[in-house]
């Protein structure tokens, strides 16, 4: 094994969102295998203290920020302290941090319709990809799942829901479930922090109410989906594209301890689970080692404090975000790059406390109703959907104000 790994070649990686919740959790694993990995490059939206701090401890080669005027912050404060980190800025260079050559690993963790370009890149450019970022298969499913054939990369779910499924598949690949002996998938969610709240409780939550997640850790806008819902809907339109699934074959299940991540139902009754502590840095070792077993610096489960473990079923009236994903999912089309859109923009206008929490649902689901869906044929068509669907959700959300 020492040979092995003395004459392994050290991995280069590019963290895509490097300031994030995953971003941050990548570092931590990468940081205990330094003998492994090496970073490449961080991205970050407009944190330049945040990137700052990141780069002064890895020492990337590079380091991307969206906009100009804050690369060029970070590039006097890294000159400041003799940093050779080279700054650049703008979505062509995040894309291009993806598809360098030097770069054997991307992690894709930007949050929202932001990270597409940059996943597609690492897609064509046949990269492994660790894939965080699930609003890119939401809303160019078929377009990316094609570019990773295409460009020979390998494509590895970060979603603990979706980890947790890649890891309990058999190892024998086939084009269908069916192919494999599995009946359906089953999603494991926490149901979040208001899983018994009444409608009329749930008309009235708070900001600070619902960024308050009762099992994990995760950045504004994901902790805001799991409150609604609407995170499980994207997984499981996640879970379509991934294991090619139908979606009468994918089931939500709410399990609040968040232990079972999810399973894989055979066609002769076994259920295979992946269990875990709620802590991301277990699939994110598992991305970066795969198929080798990397340490993640996560405890060890202990089911006998845990004691027991609940189901039930999701409810689909207190929650319309799950059922409007899955009609959306049904719809095809360019229908679910519809609907992130409006749910980005809804969840804005709450995280901005313009709107209430309930009508983050009726936002996106008169946004669907209003919008024609067409057959998907190109990235450059998502993305003028992906606007005019914003410009819709910003219209409703003015007249809600
Ligand atoms: P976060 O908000 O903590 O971090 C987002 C990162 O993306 C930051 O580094 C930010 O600077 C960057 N970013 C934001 N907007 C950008 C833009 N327009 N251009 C370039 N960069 C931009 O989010 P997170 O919780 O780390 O989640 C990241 C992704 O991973 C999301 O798609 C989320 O759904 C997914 N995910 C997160 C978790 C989790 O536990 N946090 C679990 C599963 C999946
Ligand atoms: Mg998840």
């Amino acid at each position: 094994m020492s040979d092995k790994l003395s004459s392994q070649k050290i991995q280069y990686v590019t963290i895509l969102g490097a300031t994030g919740t995953i971003g941050m959790q990548t570092l931590d694993v990468i940081s205990q295998h330094a003998e492994r990995f090496a970073v490449f490059a961080l991205t970050a939206n407009n944190n330049v203290k945040g990137l700052f701090a990141l780069c002064e401890k890895y020492n990337p080669n590079y380091a991307v920020m969206l906009h100009e005027s804050s690369a060029v912050t970070l590039a006097t404060q890294l000159k400041n302290i003799g940093s050779t980190t080279i700054v650049l800025h703008g979505e062509a260079a995040l894309c291009e941090m993806s598809a360098h050559h030097q770069v054997d690993i991307v992690m894709a963790a930007i949050v929202g319709a932001a990270g597409l370009h940059p996943a597609m890149a690492a897609a064509k450019a046949g990269k492994r990809i660790l894939l965080a970022n699930k609003e890119t298969l939401v809303m160019a499913g078929n377009l990316f799942m094609q570019a990773v054939i295409d460009g020979g990369a390998v494509l590895l779910p970060i979603d603990s829901e979706h980890n947790a499924i890649f890891q309990a598949m058999p190892q024998h690949k086939s084009s269908s479930l069916a192919g494999m002996g599995v009946k359906r998938v089953l999603l494991t969610a926490s149901g979040g922090p208001f899983r018994n709240s009444s409608i009329d409780e749930l008309k009235t939550v708070t900001r600070a109410q619902a960024l308050n997640h009762p099992n994990w850790v995760m950045g504004p806008k994901i902790t805001i989906d799991s409150a609604t819902l609407m995170n499980k809907g994207l997984e499981v339109i996640e879970a379509y594209w991934l294991f090619n699934a139908r979606p009468e074959q994918i089931e939500v299940v709410i399990h609040p301890q968040s232990v079972i991540h999810s399973m894989v139902e055979y066609i002769d009754g076994s259920v295979l689970a992946q269990l875990g502590n709620p802590d991301m840095r277990t699939p994110i070792a598992y991305g970066l080692g795969y198929p080798e077993r990397l340490s993640s610096g996560v405890g060890s489960l202990d089911l006998l404090t845990i004691a027991r473990l609940d189901f039930s079923a999701p409810d689909r009236i207190r929650f319309p975000c799950l059922r409007i994903a899955y009609d959306a999912l049904n719809a095809g089309g360019t229908a679910p790059a519809i609907l992130n859109a409006a749910n980005e923009i809804a969840v804005e206008a709450f995280l901005a406390e313009k709107i209430g929490f309930m009508d983050i649902p009726n936002v996106i689901e008169r946004v669907l109703a209003e919008a024609k869906v067409e057959h998907v044929e190109s990235i450059e068509q998502l993305v003028a959907v992906d606007k005019m669907a914003r410009q819709s959700a910003g219209l409703r959300i003015q007249a809600l104000c």
